[in-house]
């Protein structure tokens, strides 16, 4: 069988271009040669190109759609096709599903509803990821929009030669109160839509459930389509949802609907991270892809460009991952583009190209991230409300993200490589290391009887804040009864827990700006720390101790922390997850914790600066281990590190140290199984091969 074509491909690009047509000027300077060059410039692999958009103008002379009036019936879209083509770039064709104003205008009947009754464009405070306003959305489970879509599909891929095809916007961006998904609720459960949303109540969980499932069985719908109309095409969905809260609607049930895993973030170095983690682990094939634009800090911002640096550190954070990096630019309205960005884009990617060759082996790590598509909401603020998105609901929060998010810096601090598992990959857990579980709101059977097993062999657990009562129950034996009262509640030390806490003890508690889950039976646990409340419940302003703070005045026996074994393995319960505390002091509590129940010896010693992430590859069969470092900071121009040395934990005798892309030898010792060398200095990635 030859390599899918997006194997080695590594360089990716596309050009937004979700132009109106009201105005003469829009496209008409529109040049597929001046396109072709820019990418060429670029030194792009792989040109993702637009056939169609949210506006909903098809790019080529549609039957069934409509062409973009700025193209006066003249193909333009199909000649960079044809360029690419032949200069032998992977060409992908993207297609905007759900989002399309050219047809929510044409075909009213077809569009998404709300509760009231209004349709997306007609939603004040509207926005493209909640509600609408300017984008026209159409309902999946329309089965006239679905027969619109198989014979755009069958246009498409008839008009334009490509490997694959982009389907952007798979995913509720309202709560769909359509005649058709009224139907199809009822048809399924025999009852209507509830009316609350509301994470206590089953009526709306099986709701939510609903939704979910509507999107994946849309998502193989399109893929199911396309590959019947070319069989071999690639399909990928729009994945940048994976992250996103609940309303989104997409569960990783959905990822197996594209060959790869790919999709659009704008939130920073340290949250690209994640999502890059995330990604390798959801994606049904690698590379995965991280997207992310040229404009500074997003799409909204049309003329504002990151530096040759910044995107350097996306493209080198994605190859730290071994993931493909994929840059969008945004076309100005009279269609043209700008090639100094090209410039800037073919700077960076002439020095990344040189690491694509080595790529090789499988992410290592000591600690695995449980994410949870099931938890991405705020439980500890649940209050019943209208199910209706938009100005009023488009805050939605994911408090699951926001503590793993947390748990990530601290991991990267203290150069704790980590990984991401979902329910994907849950089965496959290594008993070796430690998974961490925080504020995870929803387990299914399956995930608590693979946690269960997972320790009961010997795995190490720890589970912070809200945990499924079951899960705690059968593992330490704790009965979980709610939550306290007061907002700001402190962490006790005891003193088997002391050696923890750093510079807290009994006096000088932890302070946790929070909620504390309280729990009861602590039976043989150790406690480690327990639950010191303040002396006035800060909700109450008429009375105090100290007016600027609730210091700690009332100290419980309610257990804070908790540590205790269960089959062969370990756990460790902390009412709080204070890992998402941006105080370094509680990370570094954490990261006490997380050592304390690693079995295994660290894979990876070093005395790096706190903001250099490690990635670590293992290819086993060509006995390699590979090393990237990554100088991770958030504020530009970057300060450059100077030198640290590492250790990595090696079984056997290593042969040679190199340093990539040059393969330079590098000196190194060998002790008490970990090959030690140093790195001289770095500006944004080193990246270093051991073999043996
Ligand atoms: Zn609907």
């Amino acid at each position: 069988m030859t390599k899918p074509w997006y194997k080695d491909n590594y360089r990716r690009n596309l050009v937004d271009m979700h132009i109106d047509a009201w105005d003469g000027e829009f496209l008409s300077k529109f040049d597929p040669e001046q396109y072709f060059t820019c990418l060429q410039k670029g030194r792009i692999t792989s040109p993702m190109i637009y056939t169609h958009s949210h506006v909903g103008w098809c790019n080529w002379p549609s039957k069934s759609g409509a062409m973009h009036p700025a193209f006066k019936g003249e193909n333009k879209i199909k000649r960079v096709f044809d360029l690419c083509n032949q200069a032998g770039m992977d060409t992908v064709a993207y297609y905007s599903l759900i989002y399309n104003n050219w047809a929510y205008d044409t075909y009213p009947e077809w569009r998404m509803i709300d509760i009231d009754g209004v349709p997306s464009r007609g939603i004040s405070g509207g926005s493209m990821m909640g509600g609408g306003g300017r984008y026209g959305l159409l309902c999946p489970n329309n089965a006239a929009y679905r027969d619109f879509l198989k014979k755009q599909f069958a246009e498409l891929l008839s008009e334009y030669e490509c490997k694959a095809v982009y389907l952007d916007m798979t995913f509720w961006p309202m709560i769909c109160f359509c005649p058709s998904c009224r139907a199809r609720y009822k048809e399924e459960t025999g009852k209507a839509i509830p009316e609350y949303i509301d994470w206590t109540d089953p009526e709306w969980l099986a709701f939510q459930e609903a939704r979910e499932r509507w999107m994946t069985e849309f998502s193989f719908f399109a893929t199911r389509e396309l590959k019947a109309l070319k069989p071999g095409v690639t399909v990928e969905h729009q994945s940048s949802t994976a992250p996103h809260p609940w309303t989104f609607g997409v569960r990783s049930s959905a990822a197996p609907a594209s060959d790869f895993t790919g999709g659009d973030l704008y939130g920073g170095y340290e949250q690209q991270s994640f999502v890059c983690k995330l990604y390798y682990d959801i994606t049904c094939d690698q590379p995965f892809e991280y997207q992310t634009s040229r404009c500074d800090p997003g799409l909204f911002d049309h003329t504002t460009t990151k530096s040759a640096e910044m995107l350097k550190l996306h493209a080198y954070l994605t190859y730290a991952h071994h993931g493909a990096f994929f840059v969008i630019d945004a076309i100005d309205p009279r269609g043209t583009m700008n090639s100094k960005i090209y410039d800037t884009i073919g700077e960076v990617f002439s020095e990344t190209m040189a690491y694509e060759p080595f790529f090789t082996g499988e992410l290592e790590a000591d600690v695995s991230l449980y994410f949870s598509y099931a938890s991405k909401l705020d439980l500890r603020n649940n209050k019943r409300k209208r199910a209706i998105l938009g100005h009023e609901g488009s805050g939605e929060t994911s408090r699951h993200l926001t503590c793993l998010l947390g748990a990530e810096k601290a991991l990267r601090n203290a150069h704790i490589p980590f990984r991401i598992n979902t329910d994907k990959s849950l089965a496959a857990l290594d008993k070796n290391k430690v998974v961490i579980l925080s504020d995870l709101v929803f387990v299914s059977r399956e995930e608590e009887e693979a946690l269960v097993e997972f320790v009961e062999q010997g795995g190490s657990l720890y589970m912070s804040g809200i945990t499924p009562a079951s899960l705690v129950n059968r593992i330490l034996g704790l009965t979980i009864t709610g939550f306290t009262a007061e907002t700001v509640t402190y962490m006790r030390p005891t003193a088997a827990g002391q050696q923890f806490f750093c510079m807290y003890d009994p006096a000088n508690p932890m302070t946790i700006f929070d909620k504390q889950v309280l729990a009861g039976n602590v039976g043989h646990n150790r406690i480690l720390a327990a639950i010191t409340l303040p002396y006035t419940d800060p909700k109450d302003s008429s009375k105090f101790a100290s007016i600027h703070s609730n210091p700690p005045g009332i100290d419980t026996e309610y257990p804070a922390i908790a540590y205790g074994s269960f089959g062969k393995g370990k756990a460790v319960w902390s009412a709080a997850p204070f890992e998402q505390s941006s105080q370094t002091v509680h990370k570094q509590v954490f990261t006490n914790l997380i050592q304390y129940i690693s079995s295994d010896k660290p894979q990876i010693k070093s005395d790096a600066p706190a903001q250099v992430e490690f990635t670590i590859f293992r290819d086993q069969e060509k006995k390699i281990l590979q090393l990237h470092c990554v100088n991770i900071q958030e504020q530009f121009p970057m300060i450059p590190l100077g030198g640290f040395s590492v250790a990595l934990r090696l079984e056997t005798s290593p042969r040679r140290v190199v340093l990539l892309p040059a393969t330079t030898d590098v000196p190194f010792t060998v002790q008490n199984g970990y090959v030690e060398f140093r790195v001289e200095d770095i500006a944004i990635f080193r990246m270093y091969q051991i073999e043996w």
